[in-house]
């Protein structure tokens, strides 16, 4: 039986091509979404790949969703944390609001979706985690200070997560993309998107696809020596 991989925000953007990629893998693939009904109804009748809605900043809806998906689809082995929102603006115009519920579902998802599957991957000797950072979390980003600190955390949780899951089978890496032309990146003012495509030596957006086929590359059978890094898809945006 093929293994069962779960992609958080798997219905659109980033997220909907990692899911594809997977499925072409030949995993059974289950992607999740917040609340988009319809284009999870559309991704799920062009794809075959069922789609489950919960909020991944729910710790207890995390739980339930990932042991309903276990139930019905099976073991989960294959977690890609992908689901992601942003909420910008300068610090002195943020209100805590704006800073909690991105802390809440970009790093919050990541930990109460490792609670769900992380000691079952343990007790099978196998498991793949990917985390999706940002190259706004490894450089900063004017007018993200909440969006930056969460994917910042998912770059040191990963590392964490990474050491504990080693000697059991269970690799854990991060990638974190440059810019990606997908429905978050269409939400920045043309004119900020100018400049920052200016900035990007291989002159334009990265597509879903490419970072898709890292997290393919992250998940694979033969991945089991790579564990802890972060993989930087980002057109040479940021290079360290
Ligand atoms: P999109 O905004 O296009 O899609 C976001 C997905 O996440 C949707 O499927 C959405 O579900 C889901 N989602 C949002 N909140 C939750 C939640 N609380 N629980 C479950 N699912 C949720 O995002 P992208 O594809 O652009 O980004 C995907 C990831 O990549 C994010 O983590 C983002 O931060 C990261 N990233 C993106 C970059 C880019 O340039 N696009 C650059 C660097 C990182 P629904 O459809 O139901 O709303």
């Amino acid at each position: 039986m093929s293994r069962v991989a779960v992609v958080t925000g798997g219905t659109r953007g980033i997220g909907q091509a990692i899911c594809l990629a997977l499925q072409a893998q030949g995993r059974t693939v289950v992607a999740n979404y917040a609340g988009n009904e319809e284009k999870a109804r559309t991704f799920t009748a062009e794809t075959g790949i069922p789609a489950y809605r919960w909020d991944v900043g729910d710790h207890e809806a995390t739980l339930e969703g990932c042991a309903r998906v276990a139930a019905e689809v099976g073991p989960i082995d294959i977690v890609v944390n992908n689901a992601g929102i942003t909420r910008d603006g300068v610090l002195h115009k943020m209100s805590f609001d704006d800073w909690n519920e991105v802390m809440r579902i970009n790093l919050g998802g990541c930990f109460n979706m490792a609670k769900a599957t992380f000691s079952g991957m343990r007790e099978r000797g196998w498991g793949r985690i990917v985390n999706i950072g940002s190259i706004n979390g490894q450089a900063g980003q004017y007018g993200q200070v909440n969006y930056a600190a969460a994917k910042s955390g998912i770059h040191g949780f990963t590392k964490a997560l990474a050491q504990e899951g080693a000697k059991y089978g269970v690799t854990v890496n991060a990638i974190a993309p440059g810019y990606i032309d997908t429905d978050m990146v269409a939400a920045v003012p043309p004119q900020v998107l100018e400049k920052i495509v200016a900035k990007i030596p291989v002159g334009r957006l990265g597509h879903a696809d490419e970072i898709a086929r890292g997290v393919a590359f992250l998940t694979a059978d033969q991945g089991g020596f790579v564990t802890g890094s972060t993989m930087s898809l980002n057109g040479g945006q940021h290079m360290y």
